[in-house]
């Protein structure tokens, strides 16, 4: 029997593209990550297409209690504008909370100044802070390397843990920030790469290895893993690391309560 809550307590991969081409080209989609936790939605990195991945999903953006970005780059924020205005119905209901990084909202905002009056409130994310939207908190435990400022996030919910290991070179403070049941990382490039702060399959398996999560799902691929296709490379460190890693897919669908059969 599946143990489902009401709610069901779910994470949706609006997108799987990383970096630029996979973007540029949306060889896949780059929605962002929409949470659906005791009641509670949230929407996390909402790239180019957000709007269009999530209408089509049958997601109501007026259901949202906040978005949530992880740094300004294009491809986590392009569409928090249109997002907002749908979260708060075109700015008719006020509503909703934008949580972000300062340089996201300082010298040039990611979101224009009259969206913010729509908003409930904006939280901004730093090192080390805890922060809760209705039936969900989370910490912004570590600031990532990355050419701007960047935080993954820890959640705590619906009687589960997971992390969201947003852009970052690899350093060892990952590893010490993000211990949880399941992991998402960002893993763009298949092969180390040092002259960009990105993280690697090598990178990743040495986190999944460290941290042991119950479950690991690889997301924001760039042009050389999607080229050697996720799901293979997954299955690759499942067998590396003995542990579950799985490589989302578009409009995947994880249901939480999967982290009770491991
Ligand atoms: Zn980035």
């Amino acid at each position: 029997m599946e143990n489902k809550s009401p709610s069901g307590d779910t994470i949706t991969f609006l997108g799987t593209a990383g970096a630029r081409f996979m973007v540029l080209k949306q060889l896949t989609a780059s929605g962002g990550l929409w949470l659906n936790l005791s009641g509670t939605e949230i929407l996390v990195d909402p790239g180019p297409g957000s709007i269009v991945q999530s209408t089509k999903r049958k997601l109501r953006a007026e259901k949202l209690s906040a978005i949530i970005l992880s740094h300004r780059h294009l491809d986590h924020s392009a569409d928090v504008n249109i997002m907002a205005e749908a979260m708060t119905q075109g700015g008719f209901k006020r509503h909703g909370w934008l949580f972000a990084p300062a340089d996201a909202l300082e010298s040039e905002p990611v979101i224009f100044s009259y969206l913010k009056s729509y908003l409930e409130g904006i939280e901004i994310l730093k090192e080390g802070k805890s922060y809760s939207v209705g039936n969900i908190s989370f910490t912004t435990p570590i600031q990532h390397i990355h050419p701007v400022e960047t935080y993954g996030m820890l959640f705590r919910a619906a009687g589960h843990t997971f992390a969201y290991v947003a852009d970052s070179r690899y350093f060892d403070g990952l590893c010490h920030s993000y211990g949880s049941e399941l992991l998402i990382i960002n893993v763009v490039f298949l092969e180390a790469n040092y002259q960009i702060d990105h993280l690697s399959v090598p990178d990743a398996k040495h986190i999944i290895t460290e941290l042991k999560p119950k479950v690991a799902i690889l997301t924001h691929f760039g042009m050389t893993m999607w080229q050697t296709k996720p799901w293979e490379i997954a299955q690759g460190l499942s067998q590396q690391t003995g542990l579950r890693v799985l490589a989302a897919r578009d409009g995947m669908r994880f249901d939480l309560s999967q982290l009770n059969n491991y």
